[in-house]
């Protein structure tokens, strides 16, 4: 690093420092000193100011300000000679952290990031600005540097082009002459009004300054006649104190003229006597109050106490309008050193006064404080909409939910923090957001979820072949975006699902099958969809088979009606008695109507005898049945032979129960271990199979019990089977 060469630097680095040492509790002259330097080696090869003035006299010039107009730490000055250096030099924000540290590192990077936003955009709406500068400063002292950065420009405006000058001089007005107020810098505040209504409406400004300085002599000695027996009476009482008459500021003369509809020479209060006390007591205020009353005439309605009753930016004095001599109205402000410092230089004075605090951080925290503190407070009076709307504004700026981004015409847009391209696409028209497909954010293609910042400038990019996507739902945090993309899902759904119904439906038909609501009901939440919805959207969206869905579904119900029709003993009676090829009765085949009696159920293979009915023809029962016996006891007569014709073939039916644990190919083994056993003849087999369970009934034709008794002792030996039980008619 090159060190300070020319006299010049020398001689501007020690008022610098001077200025730290007059208005600073305490300060690093050693961080100055580095400040200073790096600056000046920054921009020594940069372009001269329009002015003509190298470049470095303006960040010079801005910790000038700052030292002097709104001192608040040593940190705020440094930065403030930093302050381009990331904008306009081949430094960067990794080179200031690195020789200054995060704290500094950070102020400059704020104040960078609102040189591009705010100065490269048309004003539309000056209390979004407002708001979007606040929001880009997460630290205060971001806002004072641009104040004085902005207080230097205008300035030097004069030697920009008339179109600039024009753009400037009405954001100042509109933007930073309202926020200086708000942070109760009026001096700040004023000189930003005076520059500017000069380059907005400079001929009324000529006039009145004009105006002004015509009457300067006239004015002087009248204010020198009114303050002296003033100063006499003040002096008598013993009192430390400065009194001064100065000419209000020409952009205020200006509003009182349009406001009262008066020429200048009709408005009394073109300036104010101020009376400064050197002291810590209030009531002094009060006292020197009632000395100026009992030399010239308050006028009563214009008294104001603003010491009991502050104004909202911290302001404090008493006001009053006295009748002075020639009868000429004149304003009277009373006030303390204090009071003063705080009016002029707002809350950056306040500090100086508190006497407890020592480490810097703690002076700037109770600093901020008492600034939130200022800011939360309702507007009071003046202009009470503007006040309150940036009341409101910087209020959630200060918890910073909001940010200010442009689209690529200049206009502001506010969004939720942490939105992305997205959520700006549908701010701008819901059009916009369906068919978004991508995004430059600050003239670079980002991410369409990129987090965006405050003071971004956003392009979105559209085809009318995009859609929403449902991903984007994901990361959107905008409450438009949300229901435009949910809304859009829901739509998206209910359209694909009454596809997915028809095509089911026609998939249902092909197959001849039918599905009661229930059975429908129960095939979704077998699938494990959580509604009929969901799973017709899923068939639209090929994610299911319908086809094979079908064939399960046929498969299933087979089994079920073969399993229903083949409830064991019932079917194995049906078919056994079938089987047997009708009863013979009385040792011959008889045309008797034999029917089956319903108490003892006769099967194959029973025992039986026949009992003649009145009218139903015979009825056969088994041999020991006990109801027969009651019935014959009265009419054993009416008892007939009966028999199987079966058991004449030496062959007779019987059933087999079969349960076990379901596995592939355990019912072709069942089957074949039967068949292969002495060609034992299968006449039928179900199966069901239930939670992995299969049960199966077989009905075979056995010589007799042996050959069932060795059956059943294989079907046993068969892996996976666990029971093996003789189907018995009376179970029916
Ligand atoms: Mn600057």
């Amino acid at each position: 690093m090159s060190y300070l060469a020319d006299v010049k630097s020398v001689e501007r680095l020690n008022r610098l420092l001077e200025a730290c040492r007059n208005n600073l509790y305490t300060f690093d002259e050693d961080l100055i000193r580095r400040a200073f330097q790096f600056s000046w080696n920054a921009h020594v090869k940069g372009k001269p100011r329009a002015s003509g003035e190298p470049f470095f006299s303006h960040p010079y010039e801005v910790a000038l300000v700052v030292a002097k107009e709104i001192p608040l730490d040593d940190i705020s000055v440094a930065s403030a000679l930093l302050h381009d250096v990331v904008e306009d030099t081949g430094y960067d924000l990794k080179a200031i952290r690195t020789e200054f540290g995060n704290e500094i590192a950070e102020i400059v990077d704020g104040v960078t990031k609102i040189s591009g936003a705010v100065e490269s955009h048309e004003i539309t709406r000056a209390e979004n600005y407002r708001k979007m500068l606040l929001s880009m400063a997460r630290d205060v002292r971001v806002i004072l540097i641009k104040f004085a950065d902005r207080l230097h420009n205008m300035r030097t405006l004069a030697f920009l082009a008339p179109d600039k000058q024009q753009r400037i001089a009405r954001e100042t007005l509109e933007i930073y002459a309202p926020l200086a107020h708000r942070f109760g810098l009026a001096k700040v505040k004023w000189e930003f009004e005076d520059l500017a209504f000069k380059h907005i409406n400079s001929t009324d400004y000529e006039y009145i300054s004009r105006k002004l300085n015509a009457k300067r002599r006239e004015r002087e000695g009248y204010i020198r006649k009114f303050i002296q027996p003033i100063k006499k009476r003040l002096e008598e009482a013993e009192y430390e104190f400065e009194i001064t008459g100065r000419p209000k500021h020409i952009y205020s003369i200006y509003n009182k003229m349009v406001k009262r509809n008066k020429p200048i020479e009709e408005i009394y209060d073109l300036f104010a006597v101020r009376v400064i006390l050197d002291t810590a007591d209030k009531n002094d205020c009060f006292s020197a109050y009632g000395i100026v009353s009992e030399i010239y005439t308050p006028v009563p309605e214009r008294f104001k106490d603003y010491i009991s009753v502050p104004k909202q930016n911290g302001y404090q004095s008493i006001h009053t309008t006295v009748v002075g001599p020639e009868g000429k109205m004149v304003e009277v402000q009373i006030r303390t050193r204090q009071m003063d410092e705080v009016a002029e230089r707002g809350v950056a004075a306040h500090w100086k006064y508190k006497e407890d605090v020592k480490a810097s951080d703690r002076k700037l925290d109770e600093w901020l404080s008492w600034v939130r503190e200022i800011l939360e407070q309702p507007a009071v009076s003046g202009a009470e909409d503007a006040a309150k709307s940036f009341l409101e504004g910087f209020k959630l700026d200060l918890y910073q939910d909001e940010i200010y981004v442009f689209t690529p015409k200049g206009d502001l847009q506010v969004l939720p923090r942490g939105s992305t391209p997205v959520d700006f696409a549908f701010e701008i028209h819901s059009q916009v957001g369906t068919h978004c497909v991508g995004a430059k954010v600050n003239g670079r293609i980002v991410p369409l979820n990129t987090r965006l910042n405050s003071g971004d400038q956003i392009e979105i990019i559209t085809s009318s072949s995009q859609n929403v996507n449902p991903d984007w739902e994901k990361f959107v945090v905008s409450r438009k975006a949300k229901a435009h993309i949910r809304r859009w899902i829901n739509d998206e759904t209910r359209k694909k699902a009454a596809e997915g119904e028809e095509a089911w439906a026609k998939r249902l038909k092909k197959h001849k099958l039918t599905l009661s609501e229930d059975d429908f009901t129960k095939l979704v939440r077998d699938l494990k969809y959580d509604n009929p919805q969901k799973f017709f959207v899923a068939v639209a969206e090929e994610e299911v088979e319908p086809d094979r869905i079908i064939a399960r579904l046929t498969q299933q119900r087979s089994v079920k009606e073969s399993a229903e029709s083949t409830k064991p003993a019932h079917t194995f009676v049906e078919i056994a008695r079938k089987a047997s090829e009708g009863i013979v009765v009385d040792g011959s085949r008889s045309d008797w109507k034999v029917s089956y009696a319903k108490c003892c159920n006769p099967i194959p293979g029973d025992e039986i005898v026949g009992f003649v009915t009145t009218g139903e023809g015979i009825k056969i029962h088994r041999k020991n049945c006990s109801n027969l016996a009651r019935m014959a006891g009265a009419a054993r007569e009416r008892i007939v032979d009966a028999s199987w014709p079966g058991e004449s073939s030496g062959l007779f039916v019987a059933g087999v129960s079969v349960s076990g644990m379901d596995r592939p190919g355990i019912l072709t083994e069942l089957t074949h271990s039967i068949s292969s056993y002495q060609n034992t003849n299968i006449r039928s087999v179900s199966a069901e199979v239930r939670d992995a369970v299969f049960e199966s009934q077989i009905i075979i034709y056995v010589k007799d019990k042996n050959h069932l008794d060795h059956l059943i002792d294989k079907l046993k030996k068969i892996v996976g089977v666990t029971r093996v039980d003789r189907m018995q008619g009376q179970n029916a």
